[in-house]
């Protein structure tokens, strides 16, 4: 492992402790082999004078909710040592109680909660103390002998201390097991089956310590033949089947979950493996992943199976076998899934979710294949795992998550998203908390949104076979399709019948009408496994009130509404919803170029400004507003409305 101490880096903060612990904290943050996120905690004691002008010494801890790789000074919760040492000297102490006095300890009230590990911190007797999960030390620990080997690469210099849960538990079993330490003789602590410790109070030595001692797991792996899978590629995707998959979790759970492909070469190699299922059923890297990932992944081995069913059936036997009686089983459903020959795939109810999940379960594969070379991976025993899964601390952080959006979890496609009423849809769903497949022929398309939740794809929609891989991608990235908007549309220049150019008038109808068929048609076999399928149609005002020289636009949008009217009807049993949108006026859009709008205002013989708001209400209507009624429709407001025609054009005497 590589130690990326700075020395440039530091000069300017020498003598700011907590800027240090800030910097040596991101460095271990941003190493993935050594914490992944949220993991792991780091702290340092600073003498400070208080109010009153008394010096007392602060444990600045990691602060729950902060990641060491982006952790700021703000991060760090100030709580008074001799609070947390007071509480060390407790024979007991509840995880919420201690969470409750740590909490009334804090200098600052409005700080953070400092992590659960701030006792074990406090009787550290250094000013920096750093904490990880690293991969290589957890991979030997998790062998059958993996206790001697532990022994054997740090026993002479390091503390070693057997598997309890994490919090007042380890804080008071090290605490007894050093009453009599002379802590000078010692490096750091291993925590078998958790992770490593190191301090010193050189913010550098203690960080050196962290990399020099995973770098000698490393290399005990190294020498010890225990490698990482050799890459191997992936079959074609059977996108349909992995909707299925998602269809199946997310009404199991009774809300939509999205899932994701992990098509490394890594991830098929071990989904390859031939002995996948019984190495993947044994339990995760460290405890902590339980939260995210459950004990185990689902292993989907035939087609058409029951494996999900076994797997539900699996875990409800699991928690009547280790519940104690008063908790409450969460949803039986698996986090993610291993699928021999094309990888694994995460779930989750948001793209940061699934991606929190991949990381893991990419540490978590290269850890199991790495300790089957040394013997065997042994993860912790059901019981410890359970206690980890449904502990206080862990089910109130789930409670804490809040109400969940409209569109959580769910799967959307634009067209045309690159500007105007497109790219509002696109945020206006983002911003409900759906992911959304945005196509646009512009190319700056994969990079308009920045998003995690925005899958941008260059498309030309006239081209059937663009259209197509672009759903494949959305299925592979975001697990299934549940609504689509079809908004792509061209608005030719202004041309009488007599005068129309046949390119002009076919260029219109296909790009307006034939390429939305084309696409409603190579989604519905993937709306048919969406959760509350919805289509939304942008139409046009032109439909019920068309207007002279634009034949071309009018009767493709008219067609369109034809379109949706028929799929209304033609999809309806299948529970998929198709409306229509009719805008008029909405000037911020790709569309509208300066030389349309004044071409349109100079045929009704309107300046710019009195054609922009020319309706009853006198109101300009934005992209934004379209975006609003269209979220509206794919959502539950329209829960039980197909085939409408809903204007959105400030009121039109000749449609009203
Ligand atoms: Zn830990």
């Amino acid at each position: 492992m590589k130690n990326n101490w700075n020395e440039a880096e530091v000069t300017s903060i020498k003598d700011d402790l907590l800027a240090l612990r800030v910097y040596t904290s991101q460095l271990q943050g941003k190493e993935e082999d050594l914490v992944l996120h949220g993991g792991g905690n780091t702290s340092v004691k600073i003498l400070e004078k208080n109010v009153f002008g008394e010096e007392e010494e602060i444990l600045y801890v990691k602060g729950s909710g902060w990641d060491l790789a982006t952790i700021k000074k703000e991060g760090f919760a100030p709580v008074k040592m001799d609070r947390l040492l007071k509480m060390a000297e407790l024979p007991e102490l509840s995880d919420m109680d201690m969470v409750k006095y740590q909490r009334t300890a804090m200098t600052d009230p409005g700080a953070p909660n400092p992590s659960v590990e701030a006792i074990l911190h406090a009787i550290i007797p250094f000013r920096f103390v750093d904490h990880t999960h690293a991969d290589a030390v957890v991979t030997i620990s998790n062998t059958p002998d993996g206790e001697e080997r532990i022994q054997e690469i740090y026993g002479k210099h390091m503390l070693i201390v057997p598997y309890v849960m994490p919090g007042f538990i380890l804080a008071k079993k090290i605490y007894d097991m050093t009453k009599d330490l002379d802590w000078s003789t010692i490096e750091g602590m291993i925590l078998l089956n958790h992770g490593i410790f190191t301090f010193h109070n050189d913010a550098k030595i203690s960080y050196d310590n962290m990399i020099k001692n995973v770098s000698l797991a490393e290399e005990y792996l190294q020498s010890h033949k225990a490698l990482p899978l050799t890459p191997e590629s992936a079959k074609e995707t059977d996108t349909l089947r992995l909707a299925q998959i998602r269809k199946s979790i997310s009404d199991l759970g009774g809300k939509a979950v999205m899932a994701k492909l992990n098509r490394s070469g890594q991830a098929i190699a071990y989904s390859n493996l031939k002995k996948v299922a019984e190495i993947s059923d044994r339990g995760p890297l460290t405890p902590d992943h339980i939260i995210r990932t459950k004990r185990t992944p689902l292993l989907l081995q035939t087609p058409g199976s029951t494996d999900l069913d076994a797997y539900v059936a699996a875990y409800g036997k699991y928690f009547s076998e280790n519940t104690p009686g008063e908790l409450t089983q969460l949803v039986p459903t698996p986090q993610w899934a291993v699928w021999p020959g094309h990888g694994t795939i995460s779930f989750g109810n948001s793209a940061k979710n699934m991606q929190i999940i991949e990381d893991i379960s990419n540490h978590t594969m290269k850890a199991i294949y790495q300790a089957e070379q040394l013997g065997g991976w042994t993860a912790l025993p059901e019981k410890d795992l359970f206690e980890m899964e449904y502990w206080s601390l862990e089910q109130a952080k789930l409670k804490k998550a809040g109400k969940s959006k409209e569109m959580q979890g769910k799967v959307a496609l634009v067209t045309g998203a690159a500007s105007g009423i497109g790219k509002a849809c696109v945020d206006a769903l983002v911003a409900e908390g759906a992911a959304v497949t945005a196509l646009d022929i512009n190319p700056q398309i994969s990079e308009t949104f920045g998003s995690d939740s925005v899958l941008g794809l260059k498309c030309d929609v006239t081209n059937s076979d663009q259209l197509e891989e672009a759903i494949k991608e959305t299925i592979i990235r975001f697990g299934g399709l549940d609504m689509i908007v079809l908004n792509a549309g061209i608005f030719p220049k202004s041309m009488t019948i007599k005068d129309m150019d046949a390119s002009t008038w076919s260029k219109c109808i296909d790009i307006n009408l034939t390429s939305q068929q084309r696409l409603m048609q190579l989604a519905i076999p993937y709306l048919e496994l969406g959760i509350d399928p919805s289509i939304v149609i942008i139409g046009s005002k032109n439909v019920p009130a068309p207007g002279p020289g634009a034949s071309a636009y009018s009767v493709a949008k008219a067609g369109l509404t034809q379109l949706a009217r028929v799929a209304a009807m033609e999809l309806g049993g299948k529970g998929i919803r198709v409306n229509v949108i009719h805008p008029n006026a909405v000037y911020d859009t790709a569309i509208w170029t300066d030389e349309v709008l004044q071409a349109r205002a100079k045929h009704y013989g309107l300046t710019v400004e009195e054609y922009t708001t020319n309706n009853v209400l006198k109101k300009e209507v934005t992209s934004k507003d379209v975006a609003q009624l269209a979220l509206s429709m794919l959502g539950s407001v329209f829960g039980k409305t197909t085939g409408a025609q809903v204007p959105i054009d400030g009121g039109n005497e000749r449609i009203i």
